[in-house]
């Protein structure tokens, strides 16, 4: 109905049957009503004339005075292009005065232009001119512009069909006036329309603006996170490989701790060994082996002074009975007494050696023979002064002393031939009666 009336036209017929098979008779008067302005726009006039016709019946029917009066007027103008102007000015006098009544002005001022083109269609010229300008005065002084355009321009066209041409030209001049405020009017909505779009568009462009700043700061943001990630992962990897430097040092550092530590126990156990090779167990004074070590090198140093060295060999007397009477326990325990006797005695003055069983050997290297023997008889006082306690009894005992002494500068001795006059002074000297020194004849 709005611009294309053809297309419009189907949809006007099927409402208006669609209300009639309904029964909505308020309705279907409203859909005849429309239904009749488009055939009148498309030029059925006769067929736009039956359905006001029809309409307005319906409404008279139902009571709704001023639907039916709204739908003569239209009636009204569908018989004035029928050429029917007498029964249009009819239906348009009810009409003005409903709309009237109603305050429709708008309405009002349509019906009584309509009037005055029915009053030229009926040959009264005079009075639709009349008509039209009372209307024209109504409206400017209720200021009601919708109509007031049509009103001048059909008022001009009377004046100057009737020949008043200043009325026609002042009704013009209004005209004008109308278009230029209307076009001002048009023109300031227009500049406020555009104002309004710019408006709009600077604010889309600062929206665009925010969020493309708002994308910026979020990139900036990822690519920070991106950054830290990386220098953690980072460290991470240089706190691995300093965990991992650190380990291999730690590892280095034990490995060197554990080599060291066999290192000495190792040596400790060699020193132990090679104590053991050279030492007695008993008594921890050196043994049979290195006593002979001993002599051996006094026998071949070479020496700046001639000198005498003095060999004794010492032997328990009647061990075996103190072994017998105390026990081989309390045997052992006279022998460490007699050697830490023995080594008191010496002061370091001459080897002390125990050459096995209850025998000693005592070198004193360069001792002379005077010294030698007022050291063996030192020794033998000394261990028969010993006190031993065995229950309520004291136990003594003594030791015999063989004595042999070898010159350097003579160099008659060898290690055997040495021993061997030891022991045969020792043997002397127990054969006359134990508890005594022997010394070998030097020979
Ligand atoms: P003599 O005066 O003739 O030397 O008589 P003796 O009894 O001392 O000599 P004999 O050779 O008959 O006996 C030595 C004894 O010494 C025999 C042995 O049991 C004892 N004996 C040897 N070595 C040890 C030892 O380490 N501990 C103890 N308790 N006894 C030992
Ligand atoms: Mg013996
Ligand atoms: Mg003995």
């Amino acid at each position: 109905m709005t611009g294309n009336t053809r297309t419009g036209m189907p949809y006007c017929e099927r409402s208006s049957s669609a209300w009639r098979a309904l029964g909505d008779k308020f309705d279907l008067a409203r859909a005849l009503n429309l239904e009749a302005h488009a055939r009148r726009a498309l030029g059925q006039f006769e067929q736009a004339a039956a359905l006001f016709k029809e309409a307005r019946e319906i409404f008279l029917r139902n009571g709704d005075v001023s639907f039916a009066s709204t739908v003569g007027a239209n009636l009204a103008t569908a018989y004035i292009d029928l050429e029917r102007p007498a029964e249009a000015l009819e239906l348009l006098r009810n009409a003005l005065d409903a709309e009237t009544r109603g305050g429709r002005f708008d309405n009002a001022l349509r019906s009584r232009l309509d009037i005055a083109r029915a009053l030229v269609k009926l040959n009264q010229p005079q009075q639709a001119l009349a008509e039209v300008t009372a209307a024209i005065a109504d409206a400017h002084a209720h200021g009601w512009k919708a109509k007031l355009a049509d009103l001048l321009t059909t008022q001009a066209k009377l004046a100057r069909d009737g020949g008043d041409l200043q009325l026609a030209l002042s009704a013009q001049d209004q005209i004008i006036e109308l278009q230029t405020s209307a076009s001002g009017q048009a023109h300031s909505t227009a500049m406020a329309e555009l104002e309004a779009r710019y408006a709009a568009r600077e604010r889309e462009l600062r929206i665009g603006e925010l969020e493309q700043q708002n994308r910026r700061r979020e990139l900036e943001l990822r690519a920070a996170r991106a950054t830290a990630a990386e220098d953690e992962l980072d460290s991470q990897r240089q706190r691995l490989r300093l965990a991992i430097a650190a380990l291999a040092a730690l590892a280095l550092g034990l490995s060197s701790a554990l080599l060291y530590l066999m290192w000495r126990s190792q040596q400790r156990k060699a020193e132990a060994l090679r104590a053991e090779t050279l030492h007695d167990s008993l008594t921890g004074v050196e043994n049979r082996r290195s006593f002979l070590r001993r002599m051996g090198v006094a026998l071949t140093k070479p020496s700046a002074a001639p000198h005498l060295d003095v060999l004794m060999i010492l032997d328990l007397d009647h061990f075996k009975q103190i072994n017998d009477r105390g026990g081989h326990l309390f045997g052992d325990q006279v022998l460490i007494a007699v050697v830490a006797c023995l080594e008191r005695t010496l002061a370091g003055r001459a080897h002390l050696a125990r050459l096995g069983g209850e025998e000693f050997g005592v070198l004193g290297v360069a001792l002379g023979v005077s010294d030698g023997l007022r050291l063996a008889e030192q020794l033998r006082t000394a261990v028969s002064q010993l006190p031993f306690r065995l229950g309520d009894d004291e136990v003594r005992t003594t030791i015999s002393i063989g004595f042999a002494v070898h010159d350097s500068e003579l160099h008659r001795h060898d290690q055997s031939s040495w021993l061997g006059a030891a022991d045969m002074a020792l043997y002397s000297a127990k054969a006359h009666g134990r508890n005594r020194v022997v010394s070998a004849a030097v020979a």
